[in-house]
């Protein structure tokens, strides 16, 4: 095997006690389902390699040379309540390859794996394979998929399901429950080795806890508004599962809003609706007061610290709001910023709203002159219209080559997903490939792709989503 992979592996050289030293388990008979080529190309991946290569390395049956995997440590609030010990229980951190983690999810049990198996089933490596990488498309910061391979050996659920593994890359698996494990450890050489290691990675620019704080606050307030302009719920928004880097991570049982409404929940465990779409600017705000806390032992004056990172936190809604305005004007055409601009996207929210209709195919229509059609109720629609049509003659810029680029044609709908996944546990990999290939371009009105633009029917849609451990 030629496959070489230019490892430099900063995390394994930090303190011993934020992960454990843990290879992954060989599996039966592996077999590779998917490979992102041109992220290998982005990794620095060289060689003369071929599947069999990468099926060997991407199934944990081989370690590569200069890899030095390992099991992560972090904590975390989940769904509120404290936990003070998660970390890596079913994946394995190969080593960084410039500068990005490469990371095997379903690779066996480690250290942390309490009293799971360590794997995962298909339908979730599918699934987080394919939304990433159309996260991704869509232009929005997250982790990436590189490979997942069929393990050939069956996990048990609720039933015998076939077990699989992803490979996630990501600029780092640094997440709020990374620093809330050492912090609540009251190991304090930890935080500043994380600190600084973090700091390094993400935001070199900062100069103080204050600074790292504020620059986490900002790219998570970016990220927020960015799932909330393409109608993605998250669906579970624990700190373990909010990265430093600012990226989403963490593909459970996400999900994309069809009909728009703003508490919309997909995932099963979410019973009281805690991330709710409308529900996760909020949320972010207290995962970033999470975050606040564990910093603060990093503080020499603990009173400064509760001041700045007071401030830092207060000033989170208003920035997710701008980030978030600024998104939503762009998707009605708008560049320039007016100040009854918030009240005209509401109200075609609330349209939207009573009626349920399709987030994403409302707003690439927009500009369509049969728009009017979809709403019930025409007068307010044509009320709504006059007003927009007169605030867009104040824009210089066209405002449909904005929306274009604003409004996507394609999401990755969930009954397609599900169909997607259905298929591959049939051994049809056609539907996936295809989605993939769709959903490379979210923005192009391709033809061959209109059956993927429609909303479910009753009985395609997707009422709940599952964690998928
Ligand atoms: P998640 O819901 O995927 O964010 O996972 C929450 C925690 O449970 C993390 O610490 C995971 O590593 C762990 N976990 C999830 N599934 C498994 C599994 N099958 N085996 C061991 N640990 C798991
Ligand atoms: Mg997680």
């Amino acid at each position: 095997m030629t496959l070489h992979i230019p490892f430099d592996n900063s995390y394994a050289r930090l303190p011993a006690q934020l992960f454990t030293a843990q290879s992954p388990t060989p599996v039966a008979a592996p077999r590779l389902v998917a490979f992102n080529h041109a992220l290998a190309q982005d990794l620095g991946f060289t060689g003369d390699f071929d599947d069999a290569d990468l099926t060997a390395v991407f199934s944990g049956s081989t370690v590569p040379e200069g890899a030095q995997p390992l099991a992560q440590l972090y904590a975390g609030h989940q769904f509120g309540g404290w936990n003070p010990q998660l970390g890596d229980g079913r994946a394995v951190l190969l080593g960084e390859s410039n500068g990005f983690d490469i990371q095997l999810k379903g690779s066996g049990p480690t250290a942390y794996s309490r009293r799971g198996d360590g794997r995962s089933w298909l339908g979730p490596v599918l699934r987080e394979y394919l939304v990433s990488e159309a996260m991704h498309a869509l232009g929005i910061p997250t982790t990436r998929a590189l490979a997942a391979v069929e393990t050939g050996e069956a996990v048990y659920r609720e039933t015998a399901l076939p077990g699989a593994i992803l490979t996630r890359v990501a600029s780092s698996h640094i997440r709020v429950g990374t620093f809330q494990a050492v912090a609540a450890r009251r190991d304090i050489a930890g935080l500043q080795a994380l600190y600084e290691h973090a700091v390094d990675r993400h935001y070199p620019e900062s100069r103080s806890p204050t600074d790292f704080l504020n620059a986490v606050i900002a790219a998570q307030s970016r990220l927020i508004a960015h799932w909330m302009s393409v109608g993605f719920i998250h669906g579970v928004m624990n700190t373990d599962n909010c990265a430093i880097s600012g990226e989403t991570i963490d593909y459970g049982p996400c999900a994309f809003i069809d009909a728009y409404h703003p508490m919309t929940v997909f995932s099963s465990i979410d019973r009281q609706g805690r991330y709710a779409f409308g529900n996760q600017s909020g949320i972010i705000v207290w995962n970033m007061a999470q975050l606040a806390t564990a910093l603060v032992p990093l503080m020499p004056d603990q009173d400064l610290a509760v001041t700045e990172f007071t401030a830092a936190v207060h000033s989170m809604p208003a920035q997710i709001e701008a980030n978030h305005q600024k998104l939503m004007r762009t998707k009605i055409g708008l560049t320039s910023q007016q100040p009854e601009d918030a009240a005209l996207v509401q109200d075609l929210l609330d349209m939207m709203e009573q009626q349920g209709l399709d987030f994403t195919n409302t707003f690439r229509s927009l500009s369509d002159p049969s728009a009017a059609t979809q709403f019930d109720d025409k007068a307010t629609f044509t009320n709504w219209h006059d007003k927009w049509q007169r605030r867009l003659a104040h824009e210089d810029s066209s405002p449909d080559e904005t929306m274009n680029a604003a409004n996507p044609v394609l999401i990755p709908r969930n009954h397609r997903v599900e169909h997607m996944i259905q298929s591959a546990l049939q051994g049809d990999y056609a539907p996936f490939n295809r989605l993939m290939q769709a959903l490379s371009a979210p923005y192009a009105d391709d033809r061959q792709y209109s059956d993927l633009t429609t909303p479910p029917i009753e009985a395609e849609r997707v009422k709940q989503t599952f964690c998928g451990t």
